[in-house]
């Protein structure tokens, strides 16, 4: 008997051919497997009885890394072949390939390059079928080392015979490499030239040494440069902070064991599985008493981000005590750099020496960074140790292009039942981020083999993302910022049926041209209604008011104290800058004052009335460091009002009344910011128990960047829950402008399979 076998899912670049080899022969089977674009095909030959248990243990036996979501067997006659073997990868067909994603150094190549008695000691390109570099390296499928940035370097004799030993780790391990045929690290100072070593010593011996003196070194990586210095050497962190123009946003660090980060963070047994599982991803956790690395590592916050080594590299360098701080290799806005001459000039003023290597990034993959929720992940950022990976849908889809949004921007590719979630892009604000987000979806498009027919996009006219979609030769489909964020989440947990929509967010484009943020809809995957939302405020200056918190803290005093506004014995007032009057008169008269129904400015404002932050250096920081000063307090419910209305509005401005008369009665800030988000929680609350009593709606889905906030999030998850409600939240797809695309995607899917839309949006 002989079947044809098609196996779909995450089967390449995770050691599954090799596997399937070692299981047939264990079965007596003879016949082939070979890599296909639309996954493992596998032919066998013997007993029915065989098989089946070959079968069985396909599924049961499986490399850890490997999923499998489809098997497709059918019978075929005869061959009679005397053995099974691994046959060449067939050329690209019509289907959608698979693609691993990096993953971290396995146990087994963390020994020998620990071994001085190894081949591979201290090398730090090792890797093997169960780990190593994937996404960073393709350039295209099916996955074979040509078709990767490891075929510059042709495998030595020794590496060959693993490499062809069915009963090796390293059997068909594509990036397969050793001291003796593989790339190579080097180090040089900022002019490029090589630094003498002195005896005795290697590169890494010397990079240490020159981060324990201080210095800040560039580290060419996997998915791109980090910039590193020592975590706990105040001036060096000081110094990178300066040359990076990065005022107060945190930094992550690497520690170079699990008992280094117990040392300053509380380690929970779900995290320790995190940090040292096979994503490796930046995690954040609690700081720990003592603590005591520099204080400008993670200024005023209580968290902080820590990983783990993810690669040789790393292993070698890092000696378990070490604690170094790891940022990404930019300068403020730009994308991370990926070529060594880049690296070398865009960060000549930052770093003093730069650890390069002879390997081209193929794809740049940020550091994801992931926050747990009791056990379950959080992601703020998708992409290293994630991307390419693609998230399964409820329900087949169009071949579609998602542009997503301006900040944050991820785009998303579908076809059939995948959703492939692009890695991090950043804030589409200027040329090189923008030229490497056009690259990035022509990249994607041809690794996956997807020729779209239907592009999605924002409505926002002026987002780049838009622009670049309306110029596409392609059908065309418009998409609401909040519906899209709802959905996000919906497709995430395969809903596909009317839920309530709880859309708090900073900034999006209204169907009704205002700025919306604060939003509850009744949407399906199809349409929404707009049944409520935050009353509007004017935004004093536009984005200026975004950058500067305290201009509408200042129009909401005026409207509720008028002229008294300017007795008031609040610190807020003393410290307002001198400008404020004809920024509030601007204001009245509407100039350059579009109005928000923007959650997000809310606990802006609320941030700088307490005095907290009038101004902000990065995204959010006012209502980070808002959720940072209530801490653990109880705080208070305080008032707040709900107009009812088609659409109700939310109306927070008697909250802000109370929040000032306690201020200036003394009480102490910090009680007031956990106050503030009771209050914000309680009215979402209230606002979504009014929706289930008109429309029997049980099911509540929470999406948009100020669901960033825990201590909002939890608050609101758990009063819901207490009610009987069924709540969804995002999980493995940010909850910020990151995981928008794929809303769009699943939007502009059901609409163009529907036909003309009768969508209304508002
Ligand atoms: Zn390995
Ligand atoms: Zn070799
Ligand atoms: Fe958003």
């Amino acid at each position: 008997m002989r079947r044809h076998l098609v196996i779909g899912g995450i089967v390449q670049g995770v050691g599954f051919r090799p596997f399937v080899y070692r299981l047939a022969t264990r079965h007596g089977l003879t016949g082939w497997v070979n890599n296909a674009t639309d996954g493992v095909h596998i032919e066998v030959e013997g007993t029915a009885t065989e098989i089946d248990a070959f079968i069985r243990n396909l599924r049961q036996e499986k490399p850890q890394q490997a999923e499998i979501y489809s098997l497709t067997a059918y019978e075929i006659p005869d061959r009679h072949e005397k053995l099974f073997i691994i046959a060449e990868s067939e050329a690209p067909s019509a289907a959608v390939p698979f693609v691993s994603a990096d993953i971290a150094t396995c146990e087994d190549c963390r020994c020998e390059i620990r071994d001085p008695a190894d081949r591979r000691y201290q090398y730090p390109f090792t890797n093997c079928t169960n780990c190593g570099p994937r996404y960073t390296i393709i350039r295209q499928t099916p996955y074979d080392r040509q078709s990767t940035t490891m075929d510059a370097f042709p495998m030595c004799e020794a590496c060959r015979s693993e490499f062809d030993d069915p009963a090796n780790r390293r059997f068909h391990a594509q990036p397969n490499a050793c001291p003796v045929c593989g790339p190579k690290y080097y180090l040089v100072n900022r002019q490029g030239a090589a630094l003498p070593l002195e005896s005795g010593q290697n590169v890494f011996v010397q990079t240490r040494k020159l981060l324990q003196s201080g210095k800040i070194v560039t580290i060419k990586g996997l998915g791109g440069f980090h910039l590193a210095c020592d975590a706990k050497n105040e001036t060096a962190v000081a110094t990178l902070r300066q040359r990076k123009i990065r005022e107060d946003k945190p930094f992550a660090v690497m520690a170079g064991s699990l008992a280094a980060v117990r040392q300053f963070c509380n380690v929970s047994a779900a995290e320790q599985k995190l940090l040292a599982g096979t994503v490796r991803p930046i995690l954040l956790l609690d700081k720990a008493e003592p603590y005591d690395l520099a204080d400008s590592v993670a200024p005023g916050n209580p968290r902080i981000g820590v990983m783990l080594p993810y690669t040789p590299l790393h292993e070698i360098l890092l000696a378990d005590e070490d604690i170094w701080v790891m940022t990404s290799g930019n300068t403020s806005d730009e994308p991370i750099a990926y070529s060594n001459e880049d690296a070398l000039e865009r960060l000549n003023s930052i770093a003093d020496f730069f650890l390069l290597h002879n390997r081209d990034i193929h794809r740049r993959a940020d550091d994801s960074v992931v926050r747990l929720i009791g056990e379950q992940p959080y992601l703020l950022r998708r992409s290293r140790g994630y991307t390419p990976l693609p998230i399964r849908l409820a329900k087949p889809t169009v071949r579609l292009l998602a542009c997503g949004g301006e900040l944050k921007n991820t785009f998303c590719l579908t076809h059939g039942q995948q959703a492939f979630l692009s890695a991090h892009i950043g804030d589409l604000e200027n040329l090189s981020t923008y030229q490497y987000y056009t690259d990035s979806i022509q990249f994607y498009k041809s690794l996956f083999n997807i020729t779209p027919e239907v592009v999605a996009y924002d409505l926002h006219p002026e987002y780049l993302a838009t622009k670049y979609a309306k110029e596409l030769p392609l059908s065309q489909i418009g998409v609401q910022h909040h519906h899209a964020h709802i959905v996000s989440v919906m497709a995430e947990h395969g809903l596909d049926e009317p839920v309530i929509g709880v859309a708090f967010d900073g900034t999006g484009y209204g169907s009704d041209g205002a700025i919306w943020g604060g939003e509850f809809l009744i949407a399906d995957c199809f349409d929404f209604r707009r049944v409520a939302h935050c009353s509007y405020l004017p935004l004093p200056g536009g984005t200026q008011a975004i950058k500067q918190p305290w201009r509408l803290a200042a129009w909401i005093l005026s409207e509720l104290f008028g002229e008294r506004m300017e007795t008031l014995p609040l610190r807020f007032v003393r410290s307002l800058p001198p400008e404020w009057p004809t920024v509030l008169k601007a204001a009245e008269k509407r100039i350059n004052t579009p109005l928000t129904s923007s959650a997000g400015r809310l606990f802006d404002a609320a941030s700088a009335l307490l005095g907290i932050r009038g101004s902000i250096h990065y995204e959010g920081q006012a209502a980070v460091e808002l959720e940072l000063a209530a801490g653990n307090r109880t705080g208070r419910l305080l008032p707040f009002a709900i107009r009812e209305g088609a659409p109700g509005q939310l109306d927070f401005l008697p909250t802000f009344a109370v929040m000032s008369e306690l201020l200036e009665r003394g009480d102490d800030p910090a009680d007031l910011a956990a106050s503030f988000h009771n209050t914000v929680a309680a009215a979402i609350v209230t606002t979504v128990r009014q929706i289930k009593k008109e429309t029997a709606l049980r099911k509540v889905a929470l999406s948009g960047g100020v669901f960033q906030n825990l201590r909002l999030l939890t608050a609101v998850e758990q009063q819901l829950k207490a009610e009987q409600f069924q709540v969804y939240r995002h999980c493995r797809v940010p909850t910020n402008d990151g995981g928008l695309s794929l809303g769009q995607a699943v939007i502009a899917s059901e609409r163009y399979t529907r036909g003309p839309s009768r969508a209304t949006g508002g």
